[in-house]
């Protein structure tokens, strides 16, 4: 956090109660992810402010996976939750801990909240509890069973935890306020019975606490001094704080609410991305197409970059939309500085140089980063049989198409001006090759190469080239908002992902998993995490250049004013 930047409501509540000296000056956090899918980009938000504002006061935060949902959740998520965590740059240290942690704690506290007469055990129907809930308009009904003994329902709540009784039989509940305006408030479930083993406890339970009675007392019982979480548990609050009246626990965290992320043509929903996991519309969560933190990763965004997302982002109350644009923008500037140059063909054109030696190759020098020379450079070998990108070159081009033309001349990047002679088709009138001459006299870099031309292209010797599987990725979503559709299915970009044979120069065989390059004109591209080896070079597009012509032709231009 930049210390001009003003500071985000949280942060000031933070900065006052270290001011204050509440809670000692302590500041103390946690992230607490349900172990039922993988982390995304919404995740990042809350990890990077739980994390961060403890980290800018020398606090302490948890990672605590809040497995009170046994049977949707499992130890495959819990480790790639950790390391989701670990790649996005945090670490807990030894703050590992788990809802499950507290399960003996949480049955004492419910124990000692039905000796003080606050809960009770009911016995309706799941469907009876919520026709007495009433509406939002419409109070709700005390339930028949609310005011048995304190001795009744312990002797029940024992038997339930001793498995006594079939799943739905009882629940317990917290006796607050049936017609409370606060829906939250009309006697929440604080336990109920599911016979199911437990990825962390095993068998030792049959009876699950509820997520908020769980949450908050984990909160208190880690000494947890600002619990930020998003604003649909606003509603939650006052139950939160009747939690920590009731049990006055010795630390008294307090609960801060903020929006969440929501990222435009992403989905920032486990459930909807488990939909498009198990129905195999993507490969697997970490599909570089989603928005998950582990596709994120594999598709080449670099963890810093999503941390300066999130720090641009803010934090404050407000709903709203992230545009795409805002993280594409983070990627481009954080690999622009590091990335070195290559050249690639994703839609190959063959051209001969009918004025070039046949068999010679000639090693070029090119520059690995226009700004830094302190990246170096490379050898890059060039030959007669070259080729270039099939959009940049055009039979019938208008005036001002600056690239190659029939008769046209054009510079290729760090080698010579060539000019189109004849152009070869096939029976049915498509381009196949094109047969051009090259003037000796204009080598890159050489003394008599002044002569200049609007247009620079890329390109790659074809002798020399490395065939690769080139992943394109598109947005995976026609609309903005697919959160909001009831069918994500229906809003499926079709071609969010486009699989091209392309051409490579030699150097990026060599090329390492994680590391990024800029393919000249095109973007930015990385080895893929799994597929990719110097047998199946696989590279995945991290993101295109915003305006790959401009740039290099106001290059070309101001080379030759
Ligand atoms: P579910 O739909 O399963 O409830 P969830 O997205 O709420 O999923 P959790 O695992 O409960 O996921 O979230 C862990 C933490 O991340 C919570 O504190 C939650 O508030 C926060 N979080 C989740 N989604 C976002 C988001 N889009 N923006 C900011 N924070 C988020
Ligand atoms: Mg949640």
């Amino acid at each position: 956090m930049n210390d001009n930047q003003p500071k985000d409501f949280i942060r000031q509540i933070i900065a006052e109660d270290i001011a204050s000296g509440k809670h000692g000056g302590a500041v103390v956090t946690r992230f607490p992810p349900e172990p039922n899918g993988f982390l995304h980009v919404g995740h990042a938000k809350s990890i990077c402010l739980n994390f961060g504002v403890a980290a800018e006061n020398k606090g302490r935060t948890f990672l605590r996976f809040d497995d009170t949902n046994p049977g949707k959740e499992s130890e495959e998520y819990v480790r790639a939750i950790k390391d989701d965590v670990r790649w996005l740059g945090f670490d807990w240290n030894d703050r590992l801990s788990h809802a499950s942690d507290y399960f003996d704690q949480l049955y004492e506290a419910a124990e000692s909240l039905i000796r003080k007469g606050v809960a009770y055990v009911d016995s309706l129907t799941a469907e009876q509890i919520r026709e007495f809930r009433g509406t939002l308009t419409q109070a709700g009904k005390n339930s028949p069973h609310r005011d048995r003994s304190v001795d009744e329902n312990i002797d029940l709540f024992r038997r339930m935890r001793a498995g006594e009784f079939a799943d739905g039989e009882h629940v317990l509940r917290a006796k607050i306020d049936m017609s409370s305006p606060n829906i939250n408030l009309r006697d929440p479930t604080l336990y109920r019975i599911r016979h199911v083993s437990h990825q962390h406890t095993g068998d030792k339970w049959c009876i699950y606490p509820m997520y908020d009675f769980a949450h908050g007392l984990s909160d208190a019982f880690e000494g947890i001094t600002h619990s930020l979480c998003t604003l649909e548990f606003e509603d939650h609050r006052p139950l939160y704080d009747w939690f920590l009246d009731q049990l006055e626990p010795p630390h008294r965290p307090r609960q801060i609410e903020f929006s969440r992320l929501n990222l435009a043509f992403a989905l920032t929903s486990k459930r909807k991305l488990n939909q498009l996991v198990s129905e195999g519309v993507v490969n697997g969560w970490d599909d570089p197409r989603l928005a998950t933190l582990a596709g994120m990763r594999r598709r080449g965004y670099p963890a810093a970059a999503i941390r300066d997302f999130c720090q641009r982002i803010g934090v404050t109350k407000k709903e709203n939309m992230i545009e795409m644009a805002l993280l594409e923008n983070c990627i481009r500037e954080n690999l622009d500085l590091g990335a070195k140059r290559r050249m690639a063909v994703m839609q190959p054109l063959k051209i001969t140089l009918t004025n070039y030696e046949q068999g010679k190759t000639e090693m070029l020098t090119a520059q690995n980063h226009p700004s830094r020379p302190e990246l170096g450079s490379r050898e890059v070998p060039f030959g007669r049989e070259i080729f270039i990108e099939r959009d940049d070159f055009m039979e019938d081009a208008p005036k001002k198409y600056f690239r190659l033309k029939p008769g046209g001349e054009v510079r290729l990047r760090f080698a010579y001006i060539i000019r189109c002679d004849e152009v070869v088709k096939d029976g049915e009138g498509n381009v196949t090759e094109l047969l051009c001459s090259l003037d000796h006299e204009t080598k890159s870099g050489s003394a008599s190469s002044e002569r200049k031309v609007k247009g620079t292209i890329h390109w790659v010797s074809a002798q020399h080239a490395v065939s690769a599987e080139v992943r394109l990725y598109d947005r995976l979503f026609t609309v903005a908002d697919p959160g909001s559709v009831d069918d994500v299915m229906s809003v499926l970009n079709p071609t969010s992902l486009e699989v091209v044979d392309a051409k490579l120069e030699p150097a990026l065989r060599e090329s390492a998993a994680g590391i990024a390059v800029q393919f000249e004109r095109l973007g930015y591209f990385t080895p893929d995490i799994l597929d990719h080896s110097a047998n199946k070079v696989v590279f995945n597009r991290i993101v295109t250049l915003r305006d790959g012509w401009a740039k290099i032709e106001k290059q070309a231009l101001q080379q030759q004013s």
